[in-house]
């Protein structure tokens, strides 16, 4: 059985001429999965029932079971997906430590979440690109998990497919009519830039206009400074907006947050941000988690305004952070707003942004680990 979910208009089309079908009938296919949502051959109405017969003992689309879902007061629903045990294929950017851990060839089954955020006029879909992650950042759950295995393209698609069929009534008029009122965000459990192929390979389908039809100003890939991967994300034809999650003010304060920083430290990540090619329309987003006490003073806003002083076009999400089972307190609003006037004042744009969804645990991979235990990491399930 061939899988067809995440497969490119290419791969249908050569996979339909392999069947000895027309090659157009691929074309076919690929409008009725992503653009319609049909991922029951039977619903294929564009294609001659024959073929459907056919496809349907010869080909599958395997979607993420959902395990649980959690509705929030503020509309959003937190989705917890289980993924069929996958390939592991080991990051083609990196070989950190914890991939190694994984680079046996077993097949894992893993859980990993999407959140859908409706608002005003649009909605936002968080998705994930690894089950887990191997960059262990220190104020992150999904850590705590380490890397468990890369997600497949369909895998990533899936998180944006499923929710946004299972909310098509109420959406229909904004998503349908327009095409352009999802925004979809690449900020869930992982690295993307450490599943770049994968990543992309999603994307390319995603901001296709006659694929899922999300614009390339409606998406949002977050890295926490991969910077060969920024590079090599700077010469993909088709690519989302970059996020780029900051944190510290200094290297010193950023080793300890982010041990990714050793490695690509701010000198050669605001290097690779300064080359980055921003479209005329672009900004380059900084995120920046306040943790009370840690890198939210004033000399911290004054040294953020100096890092980012070379950099053309740049924006920064102050977020505030959502106490939990880590060792860090919330900034209080007052340290917030002075922070935020400091970059304002000197000419660095900043918002602060909530989390939504504080009431279904919003901080990434909370859910997995809810449901496998923070001791369940790399080491332990392989
Ligand atoms: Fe990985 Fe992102 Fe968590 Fe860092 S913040 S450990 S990159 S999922």
């Amino acid at each position: 059985m061939v899988e067809l979910l995440g497969k490119s208009k290419e791969e249908l089309r050569a996979f339909c001429v392999e069947m000895g079908e027309p090659a157009y009938r691929g074309g076919q296919i690929y409008h009725a999965l992503y653009a319609e949502r049909k991922f029951d051959f039977a619903r294929m109405s564009n294609l001659p029932l024959a073929l459907r017969e056919r496809l349907a003992k010869e080909a599958r689309v395997t979607l993420p079971e959902v395990k649980q879902r959690f509705a929030s007061s503020d509309g959003s629903v937190r989705y917890l997906f289980g993924l069929s045990a996958g390939e592991e294929k080991r990051s083609s950017t990196e070989d950190t430590e914890k991939n190694q851990k994984r680079s046996d060839g077993q097949r894992i089954p893993a859980s990993v979440e999407a959140v859908f955020m409706p608002s005003e006029g649009r909605q936002t879909i968080c998705i994930s690109t690894q089950a887990g992650c191997a960059v262990d950042c220190h104020f992150c759950l999904t850590a705590q998990l380490g890397l468990i295995r890369n997600l497949t393209a369909g895998e990533i698609l899936a998180q944006a497919l499923l929710p946004l069929e299972e909310h098509k009534a109420e959406l229909a008029p904004a998503f349908e009519a327009q095409g352009k009122q999802t925004n979809i965000v690449l900020m869930g459990q992982g690295e993307p830039l450490l599943n770049f192929e994968p990543v992309m390979e999603a994307l390319r389908i995603l901001l296709d206009p006659e694929g899922v039809g999300i614009t390339p100003k409606h998406a949002t890939l977050s890295t926490s400074g991969i910077v060969p991967g920024i590079e090599r994300l700077a010469q993909e034809k088709v690519r989302p907006k970059l996020a780029v999650s900051l944190n510290a003010s200094n290297d010193e304060q950023r080793d300890a947050l982010m041990p990714i920083n050793r490695k690509y430290p701010l000198k050669t990540l605001m290097e690779a941000c300064k080359n980055y090619p921003l479209r005329p329309w672009e900004h380059l987003t900084f995120e920046y988690v306040m943790l009370g006490g840690v890198n939210d003073s004033t000399d911290d806003a004054r040294r953020v305004v100096r890092l980012l002083a070379a950099l053309k076009r740049v924006k920064v999400n102050l977020i505030p952070w959502n106490p939990g089972e880590l060792p860090y307190r919330e900034s209080s609003a007052e340290q917030i707003e002075e922070f935020r006037r400091i970059l304002n004042d000197k000419g660095v744009p900043a918002f602060v942004r909530y989390s939504r969804g504080r009431d279904v645990m919003a901080a990434c991979g909370q859910l997995a680990l809810l449901e496998i235990g923070p001791q369940s990491s790399a080491s332990r399930v392989s």
